[in-house]
């Protein structure tokens, strides 16, 4: 069999270390918060880069960045390789760079062996991935898929009080292009895992079926203050002891839907927050997951249903609200490109699982827009958002090899 032909790893490690000496850590990781200078300097390197390629870079209204290398037939909608190039505050050199450049590195290696594809291919960096600085996360992938409206998008502000809209003219990424509304053939996204799976099973590549569900609420227990030492414990209407047998029920049902369902409380408000009064009223937020539609409504199900028990066992006692704040339902990407993702696979002789992404990314807002997949590579201890992260020269190599023979086939199909 011939050997199939590689990115070359080298020169993409490379990429990958000079792009994070762009708002380097003390501690070895990256503060490359969207919109910042830092962020501009981060755009202008890639933009450089790009061009050095003989790509035609173009921004639209949200700061997207769009490198295209022409195609043999131009009426065909580009197949869209690429991620974020924007960091958490304490972030890591690989989150969302390696997809860009990854996605760079292999128009370099086309570049290199003189080959042409069919479809035209566009590498590109989505604005705000992170949403840390604008929230929400995604924003800018969510207004090119019609989840979010433009105005939307630029009017989100940091705690500044500085605009989205603003910022983007400030580092001089304003562009021009309207977002989103062209068709786009495919996107292929290539990411860190960002959690253990790969690692632990000596994986070398996950190819990624899906995004997770999840879906927020906001709960409330209402009891009555009373003194710590005077009140008999019988008859105490104690909003922090009923709201612990709630958390029990919560994390009973993300265990009664393992493996893959999750449930975190992340947040716990006690009120009055005083240590000898009885606490009068409980807030906490809840965080539940799953990759199954179904599933996550019979998780809700059970969690109301199980809040109904308790309320029925403080009868009179205490009152209890919980309220959904917001549900993204599962993603599933498409079929095809998944294919194209394990051939590739199979092709290179890579180990490989397939998997549901627990963490949001861009390619969840695309697909539903675009023929969509994801490519994972596992990263040291599962460990991301933090400065540690760290992703082998040959995990990051094993990734851009996917990438090239998967976009290669979906562009030439
Ligand atoms: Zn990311």
């Amino acid at each position: 069999m011939m050997a199939e032909f590689t990115i070359n790893g080298e020169r993409l490690w490379q990429s990958l270390m000079t792009m994070a000496e762009i708002g380097a850590t003390a501690k070895g990781g990256v503060n490359r918060q969207t919109l910042t200078d830092e962020d501009r300097r981060g755009r202008d390197l890639f933009r450089t880069w790009c061009e050095e390629a003989g790509l035609q870079v173009s921004v639209d209204r949200m700061g997207n960045m769009f490198a295209r290398r022409r195609g043999r037939d131009e009426s065909r909608p580009p197949v869209m390789l690429g991620s974020h190039l924007d960091s958490q505050p304490t972030g890591g050199k690989f989150d969302g760079a390696l997809g860009v450049l990854a996605a760079l590195e292999v128009v370099r290696t086309l570049n290199d062996q003189g080959i042409e594809t069919e479809a035209p291919l566009e590498v590109v960096n989505w604005t705000n991935e992170e949403g840390v600085r604008f929230p929400p996360a995604m924003v800018s992938s969510g207004v090119f898929a019609g989840v979010f409206d433009l105005e939307y998008g630029l009017s989100r502000k940091d705690r500044a009080g500085k605009t989205m809209g603003e910022e983007l003219k400030r580092i001089g990424y304003a562009g021009e292009r309207p977002v989103g509304g062209r068709p786009v053939g495919a996107l292929f996204e290539l990411h860190i895992e960002q959690g253990p799976i790969l690692e632990a099973e000596g994986e070398r590549i996950g190819i990624v079926t899906g995004g997770q569900g999840a879906r927020w609420y906001d709960c409330e227990v209402i009891g009555a203050e009373t003194h710590a030492g005077s009140a008999p414990m019988e008859g105490r209407r104690d909003a922090l002891r009923a709201a612990a047998g709630m958390l029990e029920d919560i994390y009973a049902i993300a265990h009664a839907h393992a493996p893959a369902g999750r449930a975190t409380v992340g947040e716990l408000h006690v009120h009055p927050g005083s240590r000898n009064t009885v606490p009068g009223r409980v807030a906490f937020t809840i965080d539940m997951r799953h990759p199954d539609g179904d599933t996550m409504d019979a998780m809700d199900h059970a969690l109301r249903q199980a809040f109904e028990r308790r309320r029925g066992a403080n009868a009179g006692g205490l009152d209890f609200h919980v309220q959904e704040i917001w549900y993204a339902p599962p993603v599933a990407f498409d079929p095809d490109c998944i294919d194209a993702v394990r051939q590739a696979t199979r092709r290179l002789s890579l180990s490989a699982r397939e998997m549901v992404s627990g963490a949001g990314h861009d390619a969840v807002y695309m697909a539903r827009v675009a023929p969509t997949a994801m490519i994972f590579v596992p990263c040291k201890d599962g460990v991301s958002h933090n400065e540690a992260e760290y992703a082998s020269p040959e995990a990051c190599t094993d990734g851009a090899n996917v990438l090239l023979h998967a976009v290669l086939a979906r562009a030439n199909a």
